[in-house]
């Protein structure tokens, strides 16, 4: 089983605790209840492309618990086969989110399953028929590089949304056709707060594409610069919101859209994300968007 859309990345259990502060350590603080949701940036950008209607698979590992038992569900609810989503002897990832009152959050990830994550992983069946592969940061490097050339040399149209911010090798940054990257990761790839986001394209990637939080985004490619402006919402939660703008690129760009047109559609379903609270449960379907 293949599908057109396939993400490489991680899936993640998200323990999220009210807190009025954060402990010191050596420290014990009362928060308040635990809410649990399904996350991770892999499975957060399968989930957002699975509920735009894309054929997508999402390409992880999870552990046998209850937690992996939760993404898996989260993902079939969304559409998303799991066919390349391995079972493995480590536990789940989990990230720890502490939110104090002023809506700062405070977020641990222990990655588990997800650093078991092996080039190996990267089968020819899992690429067969893919039109776009799209990558994150929150699985090994080695596995991301890997995939990135492996899905170069078959056709496979790479989309790397380089977040957690990292360096890649330049023959793995080459071999990308949209860099994707918000304010922070492209100030620290530019190692400039101010640089031309056109000297992205330096790097080595075919196009780039930078969001910019409430005002949407730029597109850089052979074309030029290209601003994408985001609707005007009213914004409660912007968590996930990333990684919807990457699903539903990726969706888009793996029905043939032109790369403008695929980061016009991708404002609009990030902008409804961040109208909803949660990453995954703040995803619009396709219906929604018209
Ligand atoms: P996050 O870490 O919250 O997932 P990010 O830092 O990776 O996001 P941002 O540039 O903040 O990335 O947001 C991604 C996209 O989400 C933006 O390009 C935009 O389309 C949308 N977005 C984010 N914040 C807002 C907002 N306040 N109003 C409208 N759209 C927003």
């Amino acid at each position: 089983m293949c599908a057109a859309v396939l993400v490489v990345g991680s899936a993640n259990a998200d323990l999220v605790v009210p807190v009025d502060r954060r402990p010191a350590g050596g420290e014990t603080v009362l928060g308040g209840d635990t809410v649990l949701s399904p996350g991770g940036k892999g499975a957060n950008t399968a989930v957002a492309a699975g509920r735009l209607g894309a054929d997508v698979a999402l390409l992880g590992a999870v552990g046998s618990d209850p937690y992996g038992a939760l993404l898996r569900d989260s993902l079939a609810g969304a559409g998303v086969s799991t066919t390349f989503l391995r079972v493995v002897d480590r536990p789940t990832g989990i990230a720890y989110i502490t939110v104090t009152p002023d809506g700062e959050n405070s977020i641990l990830v222990s990655p588990g399953a997800n650093s078991a994550l092996t080039p190996a992983d990267i089968t020819s069946e899992a690429l067969a028929g893919a039109a776009v592969v799209v990558l994150s940061l929150e699985v090994p490097l080695p596995t991301v590089e890997h995939a990135v050339r492996r899905a170069a040399a078959a056709g496979v149209t790479v989309v790397l949304n380089l977040s957690p911010a990292a360096r890649l090798s330049a023959s793995t940054l080459a071999a990308v056709d949209v860099l994707l990257v918000n304010e922070h990761e492209a100030a620290y790839l530019l190692r400039s707060d101010d640089a031309d986001p056109r000297e992205l394209l330096d790097l080595g990637p075919r196009a780039a594409v930078v969001t910019l939080g409430a005002k949407g985004a730029v597109v850089v490619d052979a074309d030029g610069v290209t601003e994408v402006a985001s609707p005007a919402v009213e914004a409660v939660d912007t968590t996930g919101a990333g990684d919807a703008f990457a699903g539903a690129l990726a969706a888009a760009l793996s029905e043939g859209t032109a790369l403008v047109t695929a980061a016009r559609r991708a404002v609009k379903v990030a902008a409804i994300s961040v109208t909803r609270h949660g990453a995954q449960p703040s995803y619009p379907s396709s219906d929604e968007l018209e």
